[in-house]
């Protein structure tokens, strides 16, 4: 499958589709978690109490940011061609999936997605893992190597390569791992100027 074939489309959220503003070093800092562990596997070995404790104030933290989210350059007009062109678009993101529906509606698009299509931590397991690629899949009834997987970071890379979908990489000056990108666009909207053949 190629870009311009692609018809169903599932994008991360976070530093994707809005401008990054999580700072993973200050969350782990306030939740006592070493620099180099991830999040949401480090809360997962807590003790309940502990764990439920900074779950919340994760929450909390994540509505501030979602109430304030900005777009990412380009894309509220990409999601709006897909979307107008009827394709089927999907979210799949390690925040909480109440957070991402406010997120998609602070930055004007939460018209484009249904609910069902927005997969959070609690739907399928995190990325990298291939769950939550696997699940849109099925619910659309295609093949996980019809999808496109437009991410920022290399857990989206990794989790489109371990379902064997394609892998779109947004949102930096260059690639760095080329050997998880199959197509590499600097922001959604160049992304969008690729698809419509404007320029490369
Ligand atoms: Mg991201």
């Amino acid at each position: 499958m190629s870009l311009h074939q692609a018809r169903h489309w599932v994008f991360d959220m976070d530093g994707t589709l809005t401008l990054a503003v999580h700072d993973f070093e200050a969350i782990k800092h306030a939740l006592e978690i070493p620099l180099e562990q991830d999040i949401l596997h480090h809360l997962a070995a807590l003790p309940a109490d502990e764990a439920k404790a900074k779950h919340a104030w994760l929450l909390e933290h994540e509505r501030e940011l979602a109430l304030n989210a900005r777009p990412a350059p380009g894309a509220v007009e990409l999601l709006r061609e897909l979307a107008g062109r009827g394709y089927q678009l999907g979210i799949l993101t390690r925040n909480a999936h109440e957070l991402a529906l406010l997120t998609l509606q602070a930055i004007g698009v939460g018209d484009c997605f249904a609910a069902a299509d927005v997969i959070g931590r609690d739907e399928a397991l995190p990325k990298p893992d291939p769950d939550g690629l696997l699940h849109l899949a099925q619910r659309w009834q295609v093949a996980p190597s019809q999808l496109i997987m437009v991410g920022d970071y290399r857990f989206d890379l990794q989790c489109a390569r371990a379902a064997g979908a394609y892998s779109v990489l947004v949102n930096l000056p260059s690639n760095p791992w080329p050997e998880l990108v199959d197509h590499f666009a600097l922001d959604c909207g160049a992304l969008l100027g690729q698809l419509d053949g404007r320029s490369n």
